[in-house]
This record gives C-alpha cells, sequence and structure tokens, in this order.
C-alpha cells in the first residue's frame, strides 16, 4: 500500500491526527542516540481505542504483504534508537498526556500511595503532581527534565536513587495495554487460579498467557540461571520478573517494563509510589587512586546510602571552566552563591590537584541530624584510608555537585562543538567489588581508542553503573567504525566480570546484536519466542530487542557533522 492511501486507511479510522508532513517526520528521526530512521508517518492517537485501530490497520497491511511496522514514542530522549522506525511512529505527547488519581495508600495497597498516568505525561509533571501528596516516583532518570512517562515504563529506568529504592519495574503495578492484533488487555498481579481462567479465552490475550506460562514453566532454570547477578540491568526481555516461583504470583507488566514497546502498548499505568525522606547530607570523596575504590564501595554500601554516585576527571574540569556560562542561566542570588562555592574546585584544577573520581554518597533521613550522623559514620568507616573527604550538611551544600553529576552529558553535548554525542558503550554495569580488576582495563582500551574521540565518565558507582559518553565526528568512517570495533571489546571485559551491557537505557538498535553475547543462544531463542508469542507478525518496534543487526548499526548511524 502506498503511504498516502496508509495514511488515509489510518485517517478514516482514528480520532487523532495522521502526518506525512517533513517537518514532523524529521523530528521523529532522531532521538538522543547515534541514529537516524525517516518515518513514513506520524500518528497522534486520541485514546487507547485510536491505538487499537491504528494497530489493526498497519497489522492488516502486514498480513498482505506490506513492509509496514510502527514504534511507540513517548519524549524521545532514548540513547539507544528505540523509538525510531521507518514505518509509522506512534507519538503519544499529543494527546496521551493525563494522569489519573494521585493518593496514599489505604489498607494492605502495597507502597505508600500510587498514580495513575498516560504515557504522553512528562515525568517533570508526573513529579509535580505527586509530591503534591508526599510521594514520588523513586526510580525517575537523570533526564528528569525531559523524559516522559512511556518511555520510562517501557525502558524500565532508573537513575540516582535506584541503589536504594530499585528500577522502574518494582513500581509497575499495572498496565492497560494494546496488543498486536488490537486488542486491549490489563496486565497486573495474578493468582494461579486467575491465571488459569486467563487461559481459557480465546483471544490473543488468552494465547499469550497459555502460551507464556509454559515458556516459563518449561525453561524455568535456565531462566532463572541468567537472572541479572548485577542490581540493574534493561538487557533482553525480563523473563525472570513475571513469575514468582513460591506463590505463583504471576504479572506480565514487569514483562512490558522494559521491553521497549516490542511486546505491546501501554496506553495507562498504575505505578507504586514511596515517600521519600526529608533530608539530606554528603559525604564527597576526592578519590586519586582507583585502586581504593572497591574497597571504598565496600565499606560504604552497607551503611545504606540513598545515592553513591560518582563523575571524572574529565567531567570536573569540564565543569570548572565551563561554570561560569552555566550559573548565567540560573539567577544572580543562585549563581553567586554556586560561583562561590565551586572556588575550592576551580582551585583543584589550577593547581593540577583534579581527583580522579568524585565521589558522592548521600544519606537521607527524616531529619538533618541522623542524616549528618550517618555521613559522618561514613566518613569515620574510611578514615584509616587517607583520603580527601568533607561532608556537605544539606541540600544547599551538595547542590554543585549534583548540578555536575546530572550535567555531564549536557556539559559535553552543549559546549564541545563539531562532534556529536556517541552513546555506545554509555550504561554498562558490573558488580562493584570487580573494580579494581575492572577499571584499569577499561582505561586501557578506552586509551587505545582515545584519538577518535574524547569522553567523560559519570556513573551510579554503588550500583556499579557507569556512562560513558564519547564525542566523535561522526561525518568520518574510521570513527563510525570504531562503534562497532570498541564496544564489543567493552562489553567482553563486562560480560567477563559477570556484568551486563546496560543497566538502564536499554538495548535499542545499538545493543541488540549484542545479546546473544550476553545472554547465550538458548536465551535469545527464548526472547525470540516471546516476541513470536505476543507479536506473530513482527509490527511492534522490529529489530529491538530481537532481530536487530550489526548490518542496522552500520547503516543508520547519523552521518553529518554537527
Ligand atoms: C541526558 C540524558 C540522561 C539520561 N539519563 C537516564 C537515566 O538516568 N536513566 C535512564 O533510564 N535513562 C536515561 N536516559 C535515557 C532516556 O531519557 C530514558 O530512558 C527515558 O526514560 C526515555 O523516556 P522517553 O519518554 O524520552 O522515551 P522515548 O525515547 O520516547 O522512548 C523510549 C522507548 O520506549 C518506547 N515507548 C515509549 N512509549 C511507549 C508506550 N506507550 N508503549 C510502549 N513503548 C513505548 C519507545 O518505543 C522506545 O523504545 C537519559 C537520556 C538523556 C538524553
Amino acid at each position: 500500500m502506498h503511504t498516502t492511501d496508509l495514511k488515509n486507511a489510518l485517517a478514516d479510522v482514528m480520532k487523532g491526527e495522521v502526518t506525512d508532513d517533513e517537518g514532523a517526520r524529521r523530528g521523529a528521526a532522531r532521538d538522543t542516540s547515534i541514529f537516524e530512521r525517516m518515518p513514513a508517518l506520524i500518528a497522534y492517537p486520541k485514546d487507547p481505542h485510536d491505538v487499537s485501530e491504528l494497530v489493526r490497520v498497519v497489522g492488516a497491511e502486514r498480513k498482505r504483504g506490506a513492509d509496514i511496522s510502527l514504534a511507540a514514542r513517548a519524549a524521545g530522549t532514548d540513547m539507544s534508537g528505540g523509538p525510531l522506525t521507518t514505518g509509522v511512529v506512534v507519538n503519544f505527547m499529543k494527546h496521551m498526556n493525563q494522569m489519573g488519581p494521585v493518593r496514599q495508600a489505604q489498607g494492605e495497597e502495597v507502597g505508600d500511595g500510587f498514580a495513575v498516568t498516560e504515557p504522553g505525561v512528562y515525568y517533570r509533571d508526573f513529579e509535580k503532581a505527586t509530591l503534591e501528596k508526599g510521594l514520588l516516583l523513586p526510580s525517575y532518570p537523570a533526564s528528569r527534565e525531559i523524559a516522559a512517562m512511556g518511555g520510562i515504563v517501557a525502558n524500565n529506568s532508573g537513575g540516582e536513587r535506584t541503589l536504594e529504592y530499585g528500577k522502574t519495574e518494582k513500581y509497575v503495578e499495572e498496565l492497560d495495554v494494546v496488543l498486536s492484533d488490537g486488542s486491549l488487555a490489563t496486565f497486573k498481579s495474578l493468582t494461579p487460579s486467575e491465571v488459569e481462567k486467563r487461559k481459557k479465552l480465546q483471544t490473543l490475550e488468552g494465547e499469550i498467557y497459555r502460551e507464556m506460562d509454559a515458556l516459563l514453566t518449561e525453561n524455568a532454570k535456565l531462566i532463572e540461571s541468567h537472572r541479572p547477578k548485577v542490581s540493574k540491568n534493561s538487557a533482553g526481555y525480563a523473563l525472570w520478573s513475571i513469575k514468582n516461583p513460591i506463590t505463583g504470583e504471576f504479572n506480565l507488566a514487569k514483562l512490558i517494563c522494559g521491553s521497549q514497546g516490542t511486546l505491546a502498548l501501554w496506553t495507562k499505568a498504575k505505578l507504586n509510589l514511596v515517600r521519600p525522606k526529608e533530608h539530606r547530607a554528603m559525604l564527597v570523596i576526592f578519590l586519586h587512586d582507583l585502586s581504593i575504590l572497591p574497597e571504598i564501595v565496600k565499606r560504604v554500601l552497607p551503611m545504606n546510602p540513598e545515592s553513591f554516585e560518582s563523575f571524572d576527571d574529565h567531567t570536573f574540569t569540564l565543569a570548572v571552566k565551563l561554570i561560569p556560562g552555566m550559573l548565567a542561566q540560573m539567577g544572580f542570588a543562585k549563581a553567586a552563591r554556586l560561583g562561590i562555592d565551586f572556588i575550592p574546585e576551580a582551585l583543584m584544577v589550577a593547581t593540577g590537584g583534579v581527583p580522579k573520581l568524585l565521589l558522592m554518597v548521600e544519606f537521607a533521613e527524616d531529619t538533618i541530624e541522623s542524616a549528618d550522623a550517618k555521613a559522618v559514620a561514613a566518613k569515620g568507616a574510611l578514615a584509616d584510608l587517607n583520603l580527601k573527604m568533607k561532608i556537605e550538611k544539606d541540600e544547599k551544600e551538595s547542590e554543585k555537585y549534583w548540578i555536575v553529576r546530572r550535567e555531564s552529558f549536557n556539559l559535553l553535548r552543549k559546549n564541545v562543538h563539531g562532534l556529536h554525542t556517541a552513546p555506545f558503550i554509555d550504561d554498562f554495569v558490573v558488580p562493584p567489588e570487580c573494580y579494581s580488576d575492572f577499571l584499569p582495563k577499561l582505561n586501557a582500551l578506552l586509551d587505545e581508542y582515545k584519538s577518535h574521540f574524547i569522553y567523560t565518565i559519570a556513573g551510579h558507582v554503588g550500583d556499579g553503573n557507569f556512562h560513558i559518553i564519547p564525542l566523535m565526528d561522526l561525518s568520518k568512517e574510521e570513527n563510525r567504525q570504531v562503534i562497532l570495533d570498541l564496544a564489543p571489546k567493552v562489553y567482553e571485559l563486562v560480560i567477563k566480570e559477570g556484568g551486563t551491557t546496560t543497566g538502564e537505557h536499554n538495548d535499542g538498535i545499538i545493543r541488540t546484536p549484542y545479546l546473544p553475547m550476553l545472554f547465550g543462544a538458548e536465551m535469545v531463542a527464548l526472547f525470540e519466542k516471546t516476541k513470536k508469542i505476543f507479536d506473530p507478525l513482527n509490527i511492534l518496534n522490529p529489530g529491538k530487542k530481537v532481530g536487530g543487526t550489526f548490518v542496522d548499526i552500520k547503516r543508520d548511524m547519523i552521518r553529518e557533522k554537527m
């Protein structure tokens, strides 16, 4: 079917709009990854019924042999190419952007409260509404100002508070979804007898329960042995999270979370929330010798910090250089206060005393006194290691470090011209115990390629999750080749240590081809089977999670000079 005919067919059945406008398509052709895919159409559904019609029409076309598929898109901040497609973009931001109730938990309800949301709600708006009730989704990503709930759920996002609170999958209670034949379903926690009832349905939903329960039962050992050993993972399909082996509780919402829109499109979520502690104090460690890092982590983690974050010497130096420009955007009073606060860091840069890694260990408590006491205790526990440390007694004092940590990616992106941020080894996780073995090997590897890029490392050091985002000139073929050459070498090191290729940013175009290396052929066969059960026609975001190739990476990389 010609694109115009498909557009008309969709417009006939949807209340929302469909467009082939060049500007709109160009806007949806990119996310924050290194890829570009020009979509044929953008559809803006008004409600789940619209999404359902859209999926039905695309499915019918596919049955007739057309090479057409669709990809969900929320705010488009994905770093892996997740929302990119040459088919139809399903844009949730325009209409499906309403929040439902936010309320405190009652009786035996899980967590401290919950919120109901559509996928097109920006996290910043979601948080405003939850904080009004004193509640928070603590798995928010560092991209909290620009990301939306659609991707936070579909990528199984995590962030600076994941160390204490876990990732989004832990908070996904219920998802309303549109399945690949256009039918509607609600995935939530079911008892074994409720699962049996669902299995009797003569619908795609029934088929999914029948097939998935059989797949999980027949392959229980294999799946359990591939449960990620590190504390966060967004790679593959979370087959280990669906069924509780002891209670038999079965929740497919846990699988949809993190599946990048490849199994179903979600239209409404019920998310559990927590009541955040009110006060924070931070122990800052200026680390010059990386070999002590494992010992620091070993001693600090049992003290239960809410966050344990880090950034490297490159970020530190760049931040100090660019501080005047950053502060200029913050208003005079705040800029003056932070400007003075940054003087010690500026002196470190001037005197060559920049630490290799700056560690931020933050403790949260209900009173400022108890938060401070925890930071003091952590400092005491490290006293014999001869470290330069200081305590920031409240959130105002520690703000400057959070600004640098949260802005590390933007610092590079906005201030080094002519080069493109290239997330391709941006999100691996290793067990923190292996740092002394792993980090020197990683540094040696990055050094080999240093003529091709500059980079910063920032990360969730307590979780072993590192964000390395090089800046590269992607117009050069040799640099694009580095992306294909270096990533498998880094992942080989990561996998040897028992780590994972992605803790939060997900597989997308950039990492799907590495899933066999990470999980092995048998598990990948289960991922393929899962995909087939949910999406037999392969119309939902094909090539992500299942079927993606190195040819895709090579073909779709951005080639233009920034
Ligand atoms: C500066 C920066 C920092 C970042 N920091 C973090 C971080 O700390 N942690 C983290 O996890 N990520 C981080 N990211 C990556 C990204 O911002 C997050 O993963 C975010 O949650 C994506 O949300 P989005 O709304 O932009 O999703 P999109 O980019 O629109 O989509 C992401 C994926 O979700 C799918 N999707 C979207 N809506 C739906 C739906 N309704 N149904 C099914 N599938 C859907 C898309 O198809 C796509 O595969 C960062 C990105 C940037 C640029």
